[in-house]
């Protein structure tokens, strides 16, 4: 591939963030993507009265001409439901070549650098991300001198959360029958009516983000198939994609189940085995360019399907160094994510309570949490309702509220960015008051 080529996508109809994905995934094999810039929600621009954008710039390689180049753009904007409408008008996508090499062409069909480029902070911000330096060929300004100019007015980071200035609240959502705290939603008639009405009651208690599983981890669980999983989820995730506010997160291993979640407008990836059950996930994570949660577990693979995945890792319990093992295993995961593409800034840890550890160690975790969050990454952690709060203070599932609220508002002070919760309107007030007190 000889030619280097800046791409940008824009959508305000449907589920816009799916929409990119698929162009991103429609672009390949005639274009290989090298990197993407993080996605922008945007005002729109001459025809004011539409949908928000989102807007993203996408730079690859190309063997294609730039008249074939434009070809294979419209082919893919036609394929997402492009339908003409007016100048400026909604559009479910819009790709235009902003530079192909420095070259510069001035036909009917096409003009490269694309003319309206240096005017539009919603093309210039995100190729910023990518390429400051990047100079005009015709203006002889780089796109931060254009971006200087034209300002960041009206382009905004899309459900990007910045870490450290509050405690972000994840909601569980588990599209099961069997969780092992009772809330399974296929348990309901309608179990997406069902899904849904929780997910809303999270959002409004609080939730920054969803976490959607179709397959339990609780050690008794059925094992499910990729198919069986997809099922499950991906009618929530489509119901959800657009209209929710909250980061849609998907709790699966499978890179399969991965792959059509992001191509249906999940934002995150939560991996309970770090890569370990299915290493093809971290590809896929990257080719979106979409933040993966690497979750520490050792547990004992109930299937032999997983076992075998697992490749006879299985290490047990016995830690000679609990938190030394934990954070090492980790870093084996966020090296192998590194390799398979996965930007540093797209990876959050999560200790894995409850994972094949202890009671005594479970709360040793949450008591050194700050070694896990040293470490650099945002850290996630999950103490909901978990068997070591049963133990400490011998109670079911259900009566484990004052226990799953400690373990929040201490694991805060030590360190955790996101809590994973089940009970979403106490726990966020458990978090706020919590960071009142320790993020002053
Ligand atoms: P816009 O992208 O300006 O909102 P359209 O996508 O509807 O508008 O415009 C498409 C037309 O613009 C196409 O017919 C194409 O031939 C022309 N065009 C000219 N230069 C470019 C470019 N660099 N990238 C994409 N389309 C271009
Ligand atoms: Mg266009």
């Amino acid at each position: 591939m000889t030619h280097t080529v800046y791409l940008s996508l824009g959508t305000n109809l449907g589920a816009r963030l799916a929409n990119l994905r698929r162009a991103v995934r429609l672009l390949a094999p005639r274009v290989q993507v090298t990197r993407l810039s993080p996605v922008y929600e945007t005002d729109p621009w001459g025809h004011l009265d539409q949908p928000h954008f989102l807007n993203q710039v996408v730079e690859a390689r190309t063997d294609l001409s730039p008249t074939d180049l434009l070809a294979l753009g419209q082919r893919i904007e036609a394929e997402l439901g492009r339908v003409p409408t007016f100048r400026n008008g909604p559009r479910s996508l819009d790709i235009d070549i902003l530079f192909y090499d420095d070259e510069v062409i001035a036909t009917d069909d096409l003009q490269v650098p694309h003319p309206r480029l240096a005017g539009r902070s919603f093309v210039l911000v995100p190729l910023c991300d990518l390429a400051p330096g990047l100079v005009h060929p015709q203006l002889g300004l780089s796109a931060a001198q254009m971006l200087a100019e034209a300002g960041r007015e009206g382009v905004r980071p899309y459900k990007r959360l910045v870490f450290g200035a509050k405690t972000y609240v994840m909601g569980i959502l588990n599209v099961t029958p069997d969780s092992f705290s009772g809330d399974g939603l296929l348990q309901h008639g309608d179990p997406l009516q069902a899904a849904l009405e929780q997910a809303w009651r999270f959002v409004e208690a609080g939730a920054d983000i969803l976490d959607i599983g179709g397959e339990s981890t609780r050690p008794s669980a059925q094992p499910v198939s990729a198919e069986e999983e997809l099922q499950r989820i991906l009618p929530l995730v489509r119901a959800l994609a657009e209209a929710s506010p909250a980061i849609l997160s998907v709790d699966t291993y499978k890179a399969a189940v991965a792959e059509e979640a992001l191509l249906a407008g999940a934002d995150w990836i939560n991996d309970v085995w770090a890569l370990r059950a299915d290493p093809l996930l971290a590809g896929v994570a990257a080719e979106f360019r979409a933040p993966l949660i690497l979750m520490h577990n050792r547990s004992k693979p109930a299937h032999a399907d997983l076992q075998e995945r697992l490749g006879g890792r299985y290490v047990g319990r016995h830690y000679a160094d609990l938190l030394g093992e934990v954070k090492a295993e980790l870093l084996e995961s966020v090296e192998q994510a590194r390799q398979a593409g996965v930007a540093g800034e797209a990876i959050l840890l999560d200790p894995g309570i409850g994972f094949g550890k202890t009671v005594e160690q479970n709360l040793e975790l949450i008591d050194r949490l700050g070694d896990i969050r040293a470490l650099g990454f945002p850290v996630l952690l999950g103490p909901s309702r978990k068997s070591f709060i049963g133990y400490t203070l011998n109670l079911p599932p259900e009566q484990r509220l004052e226990g799953t609220a400690a373990a929040v508002a201490l694991g805060i002070a030590r360190g955790a960015d996101i809590v994973r919760v089940h009970d979403v309107e106490f726990m966020a007030r458990v978090a706020r008051m919590t960071d009142a007190i320790v993020r002053r």
